[in-house]
C-alpha cells in the first residue's frame, strides 16, 4: 500500500480541528480528555510497500524553451562573439597580471601578453549559442505559480551613505542580455524585494551588508548583478594567469585556476543550492561555475575544477584545501560574498575565512567588491562586515516567516508519549488512496511534490527513530541529519524535493538554508528553545509566496519558548490557544526579572549598528575569540556577548540558546 500526501490544507486544518486538542482547556496542565492514538482507533495492523526509492530522476515534460533570449535586448552592441575557448595551445608569453588588478570596476588588462589580447577579444557580453538539453535541465524545475503579491508588504530598509534607488522591475536595470535571458527562463517576473534593493546597490560597485533569509530570494539578488558585471568586464588578466600557471608546471601541467568572483558558504547543502542558481544564470555565457564542499571525493572536485572556474562556490574548510593544494588562486577574485555569514562563524570557520580573505592573495577590501548575507547581525559579524566591508550599504529585509501571514501557525498541546500519534493523524489527514499513486509511473512526478511534509526532531537519534516508525506505518518518508553521509544526504533531498518520499525528518542544523521550495507543511514534533529558529522552520514552508501550514507540538518541556511563541503568533495574526496565553502569563510573573524578550522588534532581524549611539566600540575578533572546533564557546574579547549557537558537533545538534542578552539588546 501507498501513502500520497495530496494538497489539501483545508483539509487538513478541518482534520486537526476535528482532533479536538485544542478546544479543552485543561490541556496546558495535561489533564485534558486524554488523546486516543490512531493506531489503537482503527488502524490496520500493518501497512508496508510504498513507491519505491530509485534514483531516476522525473522526466520533464515542457517544450524547449527559447523565447526569452529574443525576448530580451541586451544594450550591449559588440560585434565580436567567439566562442570561449580555454584550452588554449600553450605557450605564449607570460607578462604579469599587470595594472589595472587592483583597481575596482575593472579586471585591468594591464598585462600586455599574447594571452591577455586573446581574452580581449572574446566578447563575454554576448550569449553563446543555445543548448536545448542544458537549457531543459536547468531551467525543468524554475519555479510555477509563484504569488509574489503577499510579499511586497515586506520591509525593507537600507541604510548607508549615497544608496541608489531601488528598482521595480528587472528592466529598470540593464544587466544584459545572458541574465536577462537567463531571468526570463527562470520564470521570475519580477524581482523579490531584496533582490529590489540589492541589484541596483550590486551594480553601482557598493559593499553591501544584507539581512536576509534564504527564502527570500537572495541568491539571485547577489548571482544577478555580480555575473551581470562579469560579463561587461569580461575575464581581464585571470585568463592569462590561469593559462602561464599551466606553463609553470610544464606542458602537461595542471593548471591553477583563478576565479573572478567567490562565494563562500556554510553548508554543502547551501553551496549546492548556490551552484545550481548560478548554472542558471551562467547559462549561455563563458562563465563557468564550480562548487567544492567538504565531506565529497576531492579529486573529483579538482578534475572540475581543472576544467575551468570563473565562479567558484566553496565551503570554507573546502577551500583551503584546495589553496594550500595550489589548485586555486584568488588573485583576480574581485568578487566575495559570504552567505549566510552568521551561520559559518556558528560552524567554527572564523578562522578559515580570514585566512581566505585576509591572509593569502584576494584584492584587499575596497579593491574587490564585497557582499555579506546574514539572517541575524550579532556583534561578531559586525566586527567581520567592518574588516570586510569597505563603505557598505546595509540592507534589513524583513523577516519572511514572522510578518508573512501566508503562513497558518498552529501550536497543539501533545505529550511526549503522544507525539508519533498525533503526527499519524496529521499524516493520515492529508493521505490519499493508495490507487491513484499506483496510477503514477515512475518517470511521472509524485503527486506528493507539490505537497511536501519537513517533520523537524531535536536529535539525530530521535531523526532515525521517526523515520523508522513512519516506514513501519507505511508512510514513504526519508530523513536528514549530520551522521548521514553526504550521498545519503543528497539522495534523501532528491527523493523528498521530486515527491517520492514527501515526508523528510530533518534536524534543525541539518535543514538549514535548504531551498525546499514548495513545503506545504512543517511539523515541529520537536520545538526549538529558541524564537529564531522556530522562525527560520516555519520559514520552510510558504515560501515565495505559496501558502503553507506549520504544526508545532508543545508541551511542559517547552515552556522556555512559551512567551516569544505567543508573540510571534500575535504578530502574524494567528489564532492563539488559550492554554497557550495562560501559560505565558505564569511564565512571565515567574521570571519578571528576566531582560525584555529577545525576539527582534520591527520584523528585521537586525539594523544598522552605525545608527546606533557608540556604535563600533567593539574590539578586533582576532585572538579574542574562541575558535577551536564547531561553534566553541562565544567568549568574545571580552565583550560578554552572547547569542546563539549550535551544539558543537556542527551538524545535527540541538539548538540552544545561551540566554544572555545581544548586540541589539535583545
Ligand atoms: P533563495 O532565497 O535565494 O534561496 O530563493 C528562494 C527561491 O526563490 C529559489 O527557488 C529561487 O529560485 C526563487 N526565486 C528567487 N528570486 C525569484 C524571483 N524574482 N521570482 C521567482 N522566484 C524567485
Amino acid at each position: 500500500m501507498s501513502h500520497v500526501v495530496v494538497d489539501n490544507p483545508h483539509g487538513l486544518d478541518q482534520q486537526l480541528s476535528a482532533l479536538d486538542l485544542n478546544s479543552g482547556e485543561g490541556q496546558g496542565g495535561g489533564t485534558g480528555r486524554r488523546y486516543i492514538p490512531p493506531h489503537l482507533r482503527n488502524k490496520e495492523a500493518s501497512k508496508n510497500g510504498f513507491s519505491s526509492f530509485d534514483n531516476k530522476d522525473g522526466g520533464w515534460s515542457g517544450a524547449p524553451r527559447d523565447a526569452a533570449y529574443n525576448s530580451f535586448g541586451g544594450r550591449n552592441d559588440r560585434s565580436k562573439s567567439s566562442f570561449f575557448n580555454d584550452r588554449g595551445s600553450g605557450g605564449g608569453g607570460r607578462g604579469g597580471g599587470g595594472g589595472g588588478r587592483y583597481e575596482r570596476g575593472g579586471f585591468g588588462s594591464g598585462g600586455n601578453n599574447r594571452w591577455a589580447e586573446d581574452s580581449r577579444e572574446e566578447d563575454w557580453s554576448k550569449p553563446t549559442p543555445p543548448n536545448e538539453r542544458l537549457e531543459r535541465e536547468l531551467f525543468s524545475a524554475s519555479n510555477t505559480g509563484i504569488n509574489f503579491d503577499n510579499y511586497d508588504d515586506i520591509p525593507v530598509e537600507a541604510t548607508g551613505a549615497n544608496s541608489p534607488p531601488h528598482i521595480d522591475s528587472f528592466h529598470d536595470v540593464d544587466m544584459g542580455e545572458i541574465i536577462m535571458g537567463n531571468i526570463g527562463l527562470s520564470r521570475y517576473t519580477r524581482p523579490t524585494p531584496v533582490q529590489k534593493h540589492a541589484i541596483p546597490i550590486i551594480k553601482s560597485k557598493r559593499d553591501l551588508m544584507a539581512c536576509a533569509q534564504t527564502g527570500s530570494g537572495k541568491t539571485a539578488a547577489f548571482l544577478l548583478p555580480v555575473l551581470s558585471q562579469i560579463y561587461t568586464e569580461g575575464p581581464g588578466d585571470a585568463l592569462a594567469a590561469q593559462r602561464n600557471s599551466g606553463q609553470d608546471n610544464g606542458r602537461y601541467g595542471r593548471r591553477k585556476q583563478y576565479p573572478l568572483a567567490l562565494v563562500l558558504a556554510p553548508t554543502r547543502e547551501l553551496a549546492l543550492q548556490i551552484y545550481d542558481e548560478a548554472r542558471k544564470f551562467a547559462y549561455r555565457s563563458r562563465v563557468r561555475p564550480c562548487v567544492v564542499y567538504g565531506g565529497a571525493d576531492i579529486g573529483q572536485q579538482i578534475r572540475e575544477l581543472e576544467r575551468g572556474c570563473h565562479l567558484l562556490v566553496a565551503t570554507p574548510g573546502r577551500l583551503v584545501d584546495m589553496m594550500e593544494r595550489g589548485k586555486i588562486g584568488l588573485d583576480y577574485c574581485n568578487f566575495l560574498v559570504l552567505d549566510e555569514a552568521d551561520r559559518m562563524l556558528d560552524m567554527g570557520f572564523e578562522p578559515q575565512i580570514r585566512r581566505i580573505v585576509e591572509q593569502d592573495t584576494m584584492p584587499p577590501k575596497g579593491i574587490r567588491q564585497t557582499m555579506m548575507f546574514s539572517a541575524t547581525f550579532p556583534k561578531e559579524i559586525q566586527i567581520l562586515a567592518r574588516d570586510f566591508l569597505e563603505d557598505y550599504i546595509f540592507l534589513a529585509v524583513g523577516r519572511v516567516g514572522s510578518t508573512s501571514e501566508n503562513i497558518t501557525q498552529k501550536v497543539v498541546w501533545v505529550e511526549d508519549t503522544d507525539k508519533r500519534s498525533f503526527l499519524l493523524d496529521l499524516l493520515n489527514a492529508t493521505v490519499i488512496p493508495s490507487e491513484v499513486q499506483e496510477n503514477v509511473t515512475d518517470t511521472q512526478e509524485k503527486p506528493g511534490k507539490d505537497s511536501l511534509t519537513l517533520v523537524f526532531v531535536e536529535t539525530k537519534k530521535g531523526a532515525d527513530a521517526l523515520e523508522d516508525f513512519l516506514y513501519r506505518e507505511g508512510y514513504a518518508c526519508t530523513s536528514i541529519h549530520g551522521d548521514r553521509s553526504q550521498r545519503d544526504r543528497e539522495e534523501a533531498l532528491h527523493q523528498f524535493r521530486s515527491g517520492r518520499c514527501p515526508i523528510l525528518v530533518a534536524t534543525a542544523v541539518a535543514a538549514r538554508g535548504l531551498d525546499i521550495s514548495n513545503v506545504k507543511h512543517v511539523i515541529n514534533f520537536d520545538l526549538p528553545s529558541d524564537i529564531e529558529e522556530y522562525v527560520h522552520r516555519i520559514g520552510r514552508t510558504g515560501r515565495v509566496g505559496n501558502l503553507g501550514l506549520a504544526t508545532s507540538f508543545f508541551n511542559d518541556k517547552n515552556s522556555n519558548i512559551t512567551k516569544d511563541l505567543l508573540d510571534i503568533l500575535v504578530e502574524a495574526k494567528q489564532e492563539v490557544p488559550s492554554w497557550l496565553e495562560s501559560l505565558a502569563y505564569e511564565h512571565q510573573h515567574k521570571s519578571s526579572g528576566r531582560g525584555r524578550s529577545k525576539r527582534f522588534s520591527g520584523g528585521f532581524g537586525a539594523r544598522d549598528y552605525r545608527q546606533t549611539p557608540g556604535a563600533g566600540n567593539f574590539t578586533s575578533s582576532r585572538g579574542g575569540r574562541s575558535t577551536g572546533g564547531h561553534g566553541g564557546n562565544r567568549g568574545f574579547g571580552g565583550g560578554g556577548f552572547g547569542g546563539n549557537f549550535y551544539s558543537s558537533d556542527g551538524y545535527g545538534g540541538s539548538y540552544s540558546h545561551s540566554g544572555s542578552v545581544d548586540w541589539w539588546g535583545n
